[in-house]
């Protein structure tokens, strides 16, 4: 379990530090309610930390929330906060005493701290460590903050919130398009080039095995013309043009039904020979093979 988590929490702030930029050393907000916790269950806050966020990490604590350790100074434990809570540094939150005679509720402070502008976005790239499950719900609706508790004992990296993982699907799609405009531009060409060649070859029996046709293409640069063309050496179309043998056992009667196919039938044949299915094997595998991609 621990195992698991953990690699699952590393990828959760590999994403974070994608899509919102975060580094080492992470800076976390600490709450008060955080370290009496931490406190009373006897566990190194510090070194959690860092073993959940998979990174060095500089805990922060704002001046509101040790305001309220020193409030609570005599109670059990008062003064082991007091003394953690000072091992981490300040972060300036600007509500000073004089100003603020009683502190901020955390959840207040916190959204002050991390979305000064409300702007709805984590402009320092904080992680937040708090109790408040109010604190981190409003959090949830900042984008990109990763957000940490605990629970018996357990340190708990929330998963990304959903205001988060769209953006960073928004970001992934981009990306994919992009490539994808760019193996487009690449296959349309290739296409071109195999329609050209490929007249002579949809009359073909379709006997040929693999290794003949790469015997085949290999010479075809030695002697161009000989193979109606097949493109000398570009193993990406030779495998593409592969599938249109199947259905020229069908098809070889009417070569239209050929040139209908080669866009999703070559997809299929390729991971069919790959398995080292027989390629004769059945018809209805086809479109259902096809479908799948
Ligand atoms: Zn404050």
């Amino acid at each position: 379990m621990r195992g698991k988590r953990s690699k699952q929490y590393r990828k959760l702030m590999e994403q974070f530090s994608m899509t919102f930029g975060f580094r080492e050393p992470y800076q976390i907000l600490v709450d008060a309610e955080m370290i009496k916790d931490a406190n009373r269950c006897t566990m190194d806050l510090a070194a959690r930390l860092q073993s959940t966020v998979h990174g060095k990490v500089k805990p922060l604590i704002t001046q509101c929330e040790i305001r309220k350790l020193y409030a609570d100074k005599d109670q059990p434990g008062g003064n082991a906060a007091i003394e953690l809570a000072k091992t981490f540094e300040r972060r300036r939150c600007g509500h000073h005493p004089d100003e603020y005679p009683k502190p901020l509720e955390t959840i207040e402070c916190m959204r002050s701290v991390v979305d000064p502008k409300s702007t709805g976005e984590n402009k320092h790239r904080y992680v937040v460590a708090s109790q408040s499950l109010d604190v981190r719900r409003m959090l949830r609706a900042i984008r990109g903050v990763p957000l940490i508790y605990i629970k018996r004992s357990v340190m708990i990296l929330e998963p990304m919130a959903d205001e988060s993982v769209q953006i960073r699907e928004r970001e992934e799609k981009r990306k994919f398009r992009a490539e994808l405009k760019n193996t487009l531009g690449k296959r349309k060409r290739e296409e071109k080039e195999e329609r050209n060649g490929d007249d002579g070859e949809g009359d073909d029996d379709g006997s040929e095995s693999d290794n003949e046709k790469a015997t085949q293409a290999s010479t075809s640069e030695k002697k161009p013309k000989k193979n109606r063309g097949i493109k000398g050496a570009n193993p990406l179309s030779m495998k593409k043009k592969k599938p249109q043998q199947l259905p020229k056992k069908e098809a070889g009667k009417k070569p239209e039904a050929v040139s209908d196919a080669p866009a999703k039938r070559k997809r299929r044949k390729k991971t069919k020979s790959e398995n080292g299915a027989e390629p004769s094997a059945q018809e209805p595998a086809p479109s259902n093979a096809g479908e799948e991609n």
